[in-house]
């Protein structure tokens, strides 16, 4: 069994701010990392490497230095790492990135299972999962918190509102995860690090896979950015204090007074 586990690396989303001005993301000294949903992906897909003896291979496009989610996944357990990367995949949006993660993909060659993140924290648009499926033709179950899976099919829980639906598919499917809320990620040890350094990561580029240079970057993006802004500030809340009694009254009045209540 193959599973191919897509990573992106991201910006620490609680350290990245939106100029005010140029409505631009101010990234300089922010820190990357590897976008949470993925790195939880990727653990799903060593837990069923160490139930059936799966290769697990993480797939990445981005620049040279999305090296380093692809050495932490290594380290993690993962057996081989891919990063896509040159100026052909820049400025795609994620109809793009989803064809070239796709067209990577078959020229990985076989594989029974995709896993990607729920979103990544950055672009959060939760696109490019599903456009995956659709470029290698295959089903797909969004939303997944867990996943076990044999030689032939996937069983996952998958997150609808109001409860969880228990799903079986055949492989070859694309599943994307997403996590529970008290999940904390896995780090590989010292030595593992370090035994990960040996592992191989393949570089390719567009002509390397095989994909048509004219779907990628913006002339294949079919999205444009308009505007990217900041939500506006909203006047500060007022804090009250007292007892639960008095704290309770309190909002009955100002509940009253909002004419939100008679
Ligand atoms: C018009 C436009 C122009 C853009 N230009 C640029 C640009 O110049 N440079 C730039 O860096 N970004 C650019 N982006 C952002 C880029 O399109 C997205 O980062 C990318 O398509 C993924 O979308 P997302 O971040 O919303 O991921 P989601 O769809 O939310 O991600 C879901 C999952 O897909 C997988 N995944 C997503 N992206 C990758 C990846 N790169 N490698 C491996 N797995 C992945 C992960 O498993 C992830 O959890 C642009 C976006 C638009 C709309």
């Amino acid at each position: 069994m193959h599973i191919i586990v897509c990573i992106k690396q991201v910006p620490d989303s609680t350290q990245v701010k939106v100029d005010p001005k140029t409505g631009t993301l101010i990234r300089a000294g922010v820190p990357s990392i590897l976008n949470p949903y993925d790195h939880f992906a990727l653990e799903k897909a060593l837990e069923i490497k160490a139930k059936t003896g799966a290769k697990v291979t993480v797939l990445s496009m981005g620049p040279q230095q999305a090296v380093a989610v692809l050495r932490l996944a290594l380290a993690l357990g993962a057996d081989e790492g891919v990063l896509l990367s040159s100026r052909a995949f820049a400025g795609s949006d994620t109809w793009a990135t989803a064809y070239a993660l796709a067209t990577a993909v078959k020229h990985i060659g076989s594989f029974d299972l995709v896993l990607c993140g729920q979103m990544a924290i950055d672009g959060d648009t939760a696109q490019t999962g599903p456009e995956m499926a659709y470029h290698l033709h295959i089903p797909q179950i969004t939303f997944c918190e867990s996943i076990d899976a044999n030689g032939n099919t996937v069983v996952v829980k998958k997150l609808i509102e109001g409860g969880h639906q228990i799903l079986q598919a055949d492989l070859p499917v694309l599943v994307t995860m997403t996590m529970p809320h008290d999940y904390v990620a896995k780090y590989p040890s010292f030595m593992a690090a370090h035994k990960a350094q040996d592992k191989i990561i393949r570089t390719w580029t567009e002509t390397d896979i095989g994909a048509d240079p004219h779907k990628l970057g913006l002339e294949g993006s079919p999205t444009r950015v308009d505007r990217i802004f900041p939500p506006p500030t909203r006047a500060k809340g007022e804090v009250y204090s007292g007892s639960a009694v008095e704290l309770a009254n309190k909002f009955v009045e100002i509940l009253k007074k909002e004419r939100v209540i008679k």
